[in-house]
């Protein structure tokens, strides 16, 4: 008899929901635990994983085996090249181990909890047991709604109601302890499991030699520094959060978004590990900078509660219906120009430049480039968000979907279609000594002053064009009047 802990998004020991209950089971009945992750290279290709986010979950495979054979558990890993077959190789290697016992975290898009729904019965049918847990959100979806007993689409009173829950329920911050070390005569069971390597990156997700060095020095992998960068972080950055958080070139927000994307930490003990930093103990109240950031990782939650509740926003549906008509431009070389960071607009391009060099976007930048996709240029959120998801190193659907939503308007924002950002006025506010923009345009690094910000249209139009940078691809005034139009147009369209 055995118990298996399937890994999926939730590649760590510390904190793990499912994981933990594995052990508990396994312990109690003095029966082995053996953990396994497959490999789909369909998987993620249906899930547009960016090669530098697949790259980032094998290297923490590498570390979890480590870290799982000192506690004498296997880690097995294996390819399984269609996603449709997962389930029924799961069943067959627990048929093979003789395990009685499956557990997993729950994976809330569609497919995923279509899939999983019907592996309940299929092992049930089989007299296998499978339990699957909530784990990835600090309060699990479903668990919120407001007074008339509906699902929030608006985040602010959404937040006020999942503040409270919390605080009534602070046994949902509790941490799960890693696994225990398997039993001597448990172990020596699933010996032939210890020699399994794990599987090269996947032929359609590898990265050249020089992105591998670039994005392993930016990214370590693994649990172990994900604990690292929150504690560095709320050291040393989480008091100045609400001070500095829209600024992209000061590094004043966590980057732990690859880590809460990957499962390598858990959601509950990023905000436990903030909110036992303020006095108060409470997560709306105290230090200004930890509540900030405490409700900025609430959106990731948010953003899956929404996901749970409308599902077709997972079908290339926007959260609002009636903004489904919109005459979208599909002019090819503007997005070419976006996604390569050359449209003239040196914010957006600094970001997009950042994207494809890091992996990483910071989010005011996110906003900024997503509002320019879907209105400055008219081109169709969806595409902007595919090549997101392409490239992120973080890359998740939910926040992903989310946020793309939120810029186009067609999402869970409150606000009307025509607050349309202006690009200019963003990158003053938010980069006002141009240091953003020169770090990732450089060949605008000698512009000086106000002009880095648009400098065809501020007297450094010699200097930019010797430099090969390109005017700007669209009029902001009159791509603005254009989307106004397309948005309203669109509205009024059955
Ligand atoms: P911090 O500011 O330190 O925030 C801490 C954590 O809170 C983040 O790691 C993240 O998990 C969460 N968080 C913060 N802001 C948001 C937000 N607006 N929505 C959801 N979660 C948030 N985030 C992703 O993790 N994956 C994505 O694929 C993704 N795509 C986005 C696309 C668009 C168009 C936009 C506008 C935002 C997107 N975000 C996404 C949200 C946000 O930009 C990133 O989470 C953030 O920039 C990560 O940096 P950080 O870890 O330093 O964040």
């Amino acid at each position: 008899d055995a118990v298996v802990h399937w890994f999926k998004m939730d590649l760590r020991l510390k904190d793990n929901r499912a994981l933990w209950e594995a052990n508990e089971t396994a312990q109690a009945a003095g029966v082995p635990l053996i953990c396994i992750y497959l490999v789909s290279p369909e998987d993620f290709e249906a899930h547009l994983t960016a090669p530098v986010r697949v790259d980032f979950m094998i290297r923490t495979l590498h570390i979890l085996k480590k870290d799982l054979t000192a506690l004498d558990i296997p880690l097995y890993v294996e390819t399984v090249e269609k996603r449709k077959e997962i389930p029924d190789r799961l069943i067959e290697f627990m048929e093979e181990w003789g395990a009685s016992h499956l557990f997993a975290n729950i994976e809330y898009e569609v497919d995923e909890l279509r899939r999983e729904a019907k592996m309940v019965r299929t092992c049930a049918s089989r007299g296998l047991a499978m339990e699957l847990f909530h784990d990835s959100c600090v309060v699990p979806p479903g668990a919120l709604s407001s007074g008339s007993g509906k699902q929030y689409a608006v985040y602010t009173p959404w937040y006020r109601t999942w503040v409270a829950h919390i605080h009534e329920n602070p046994e949902l911050l509790t941490t799960f302890e890693p696994p225990s070390k398997n039993p001597p005569g448990a172990r020596d069971k699933v010996a032939a499991l210890f020699d399994c390597d794990i599987p090269d990156t996947p032929e359609n997700k590898r990265l050249s030699k020089d992105d591998a060095k670039r994005f392993h020095a930016l990214w370590p992998a693994g649990e172990h520094e994900a604990a690292d960068r929150l504690d560095k972080f709320c050291e040393e950055k989480i008091g100045q959060y609400s001070k500095r958080r829209n600024f992209p070139a000061q590094a004043g927000t966590s980057s732990i978004s690859v880590h809460l994307a990957a499962g390598t930490l858990s959601a509950r003990t990023a905000i436990r590990i903030a909110r036992d930093r303020n006095k108060t103990k409470k997560l709306d109240a105290g230090q200004e900078g930890i509540q900030t950031w405490i409700s900025e990782v609430a959106w990731r939650d948010f953003y899956k509660h929404v996901l749970v509740n409308w599902p077709y926003v997972c079908m290339n549906k926007p959260f609002k219906p009636e903004y489904s008509n919109i005459e979208w431009s599909y002019n090819a070389s503007h997005f070419t120009a976006w996604c390569e960071g050359r449209t003239g607009f040196p914010i957006v391009d600094a970001a997009m430049r950042q994207l494809r060099s890091m992996g990483y976007m910071h989010n005011r930048c996110r906003m900024v480039v997503a509002s320019f996709l879907s209105k400055d240029l008219l081109i169709d959120w969806r595409m902007g968000e595919r090549f997101f998801m392409e490239n992120l190193i973080d890359g998740d659907f939910a926040s992903n979907n989310g946020g793309w939503g939120f810029s186009a308007s067609v999402g869970v924002d409150p606000q009307p279609y025509f607050r349309i950002f202006n690009p200019l006025l963003q990158s003053e506010k938010f980069d006002p000594e141009g240091e953003y923009i020169r770090k990732w345009v450089p060949e605008l690094g000698d512009i000086k002053g106000k002009a880095i910000h648009d400098p065809y249209g501020r007297g450094a139009a010699a200097q930019a064009k010797k430099a090969g940078y390109p005017k700007p691809i669209v009029d902001h005034k009159e791509s603005r009047d254009r989307a106004l139009s397309a948005y309203k147009a669109g509205i009024g369209r059955d």
